[in-house]
C-alpha cells in the first residue's frame, strides 16, 4: 500500500490510476489496521464476526462492518476510541457545524489534512473551474470567525471547523473574498454582552457588487459556499433592488454544505429547491444551468462528492471520487439498494483516515442511487457511482430552536 504522504505528491492522473488499480487491496489492509488501532471498531468487527477478507470486491464490500457518523458526536464520548493516533500526532480535531449542540470530533493527522486538500483540489479542478477562475466570492466565514465559532462549539484542544479546510485551498490560489467577516470594533459591545456568533456576522456585499461592475471580459467569477446565503443574497440584495448581471459562461456557482431544506448550523430561511437555485442564479447573475455545481461532504470522512445540476432529474447529481466506493442501504433492512432506489449512504475508503476510523461509515443522510460504482455519468462522463442527496433521515435538529437567527434581518 502506497501511503497517503506519497499519494499527495503524485499528479492527479497518477493518483487516479493508482486508486483504480489498488482500491480494494488497500481497503482490505486499512480495515485490519483500523481494527487494530480502534477499540470501538475492533469490537464492532468481533460482534459481526467479520473474517477480514484479503480479497475485496463489489460482492463482499457490503459485509464490512461500518461505523456511524453519530459515533463521533462529542456528547456520546466514543470519539476517543475512534482516534487512531497519539495526541502528538493529531494536527487538528475537525468539528462539524452543529445544529444539535453536539459537534462531531474527528482527529486528523497532518497527512490527513494534506490528503483532504489534495483531493479537494482534484474535485475543484474537475467541477469548480480551479484552473480558469479569477475570483471566488466565498459565502463562508473567514478563518478568524471560524476559530470563534469553534470556541463556542467545543472545548476540545486543536479543534477547527471542518469547512475551513475546503476554503483554505482558494486562499493562495486566486482572488478569494470571504463574504462573512467579523467587524470587531463595530460589534464589540454587542459581542461582549451576548457572546453569540450572530452579533459579529457581516457580509461584504459592497465589495461583491463593485467587483462585478468593474470586471474584465475574461474574468471568471465563482460564487462559492453556503447555499442559503448565496440564494438569499441574490434575492434580497440583488433581485429585490433591481440589480442584475450577465456573467454568462464566465460565471459559476459552487455551493457546499447542504442547507437545501433551509437550515444549516444557525442559518434559517425559506426552503427552496435546487431547480429554484438554478433559476435564481440565471435570473440574477446570468449564470447558465450547466455552471451551477454543488459539493457534498461530511466531517467524518475524507470523501468529497462534486456534482452538477441535471436537467433530467432537476437536481444536483453528486459523483463518487476515485478514492471512494459507496453502498446505499435500505433504511429498514440495511441491505444494499439498486440504482433508482433511496437509502442511507455508506462511504468506504482506505485513504485520508490515518487519525480516525472511517474506513467504512454510514451517514444519516438519505440519497437516491443513480449509478453503481462501476458506471459512468451519461451527462458529464465522470467515472464512478452517482447519487442525489435527499436530505436527512430524521428532521434536522434546530428546527424548533427558539434562538435560531433570522439572519436576513441583518443583511439589508
Ligand atoms: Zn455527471
Amino acid at each position: 500500500m502506497v501511503r497517503d504522504d506519497k499519494l499527495i505528491q503524485m499528479t492527479k492522473e497518477e493518483r487516479e490510476a493508482y486508486f483504480q488499480e489498488n482500491f480494494f487491496s488497500d481497503l482490505a489492509l486499512a480495515i485490519k489496521e483500523v481494527a487494530n488501532d480502534s477499540p470501538f471498531y475492533r469490537k464492532l468487527c468481533e460482534k459481526a464476526n467479520y473474517q477480514f477478507e484479503d480479497e475485496l470486491n463489489y460482492e463482499n464490500l457490503y459485509h464490512i462492518p461500518y461505523i456511524q457518523t453519530n459515533h463521533y458526536k462529542e456528547h456520546l464520548g466514543i470519539f476517543p476510541q475512534l482516534t487512531r493516533v497519539t495526541e502528538k500526532e493529531i494536527k487538528y480535531r475537525t468539528i462539524s457545524t452543529s445544529t444539535s449542540g453536539s459537534p462531531s470530533i474527528v482527529a486528523r493527522t497532518e497527512t490527513d489534512i494534506k490528503f483532504l486538500q489534495t483531493v479537494t483540489i482534484d474535485a475543484y479542478r474537475d467541477f469548480l473551474w480551479w484552473d480558469t477562475a479569477t475570483w471566488v466570492f466565498n459565502f463562508v466565514p473567514s478563518k478568524f470567525m471560524l476559530k470563534m465559532v469553534t470556541r463556542l462549539s467545543t472545548k476540545q484542544k486543536k479543534a477547527m471547523m471542518f469547512v475551513y479546510f475546503f476554503n483554505q485551498p482558494w486562499e493562495s490560489h486566486l482572488n478569494n473574498v470571504y463574504m462573512i467577516t467579523a467587524s470587531l470594533l463595530r460589534n464589540l459591545w454587542h459581542w461582549i454582552r451576548h457572546w453569540t456568533t450572530e452579533s459579529i456576522i457581516q457580509l461584504r456585499t459592497k465589495k461583491l457588487i463593485k467587483t462585478l461592475q468593474n470586471r474584465k471580459e475574461d474574468d471568471f467569477i465563482i460564487f462559492g459556499g453556503n447555499t442559503i446565503l448565496i440564494y438569499n443574497v441574490a434575492e434580497k440584495l440583488f433581485k429585490e433592488q433591481g440589480i442584475t448581471f450577465d456573467l454568462g459562461k464566465q460565471g459559476g456557482v459552487g455551493t457546499g454544505g447542504g442547507g437545501w431544506d433551509g437550515i444549516k448550523g444557525q442559518l434559517i430561511s425559506k426552503p427552496f429547491s435546487k431547480a429554484e437555485m438554478v433559476e435564481q442564479m440565471k435570473e440574477v447573475f446570468g449564470i447558465p444551468m450547466e455552471n451551477v455545481h454543488d459539493i457534498y461532504a461530511f466531517t467524518e470522512s475524507p470523501a468529497i462528492f462534486p456534482g452538477h445540476f441535471s436537467k433530467k432529474y432537476q437536481d444536483q447529481i453528486m459523483h463518487v471520487p476515485p478514492y471512494v466506493k459507496i453502498i446505499v442501504r435500505d433504511p429498514e433492512t440495511l441491505e444494499p439498494v439498486k440504482p433508482g432506489e433511496i437509502g442511507l449512504l455508506e462511504v468506504l475508503t482506505p485513504y485520508g483516515i490515518n487519525g480516525y476510523s472511517s474506513c467504512a461509515i454510514i451517514v444519516d443522510d438519505l440519497v437516491q442511487l443513480i449509478g453503481d460504482n462501476d458506471s459512468v455519468c451519461n451527462e458529464c462522463g465522470y467515472k464512478g457511482a452517482r447519487f442525489i442527496h435527499k436530505g436527512r433521515q430524521s428532521p434536522p435538529d434546530g428546527k424548533s430552536c427558539s434562538s435560531i437567527l433570522d439572519f436576513f434581518e441583518r443583511i439589508h
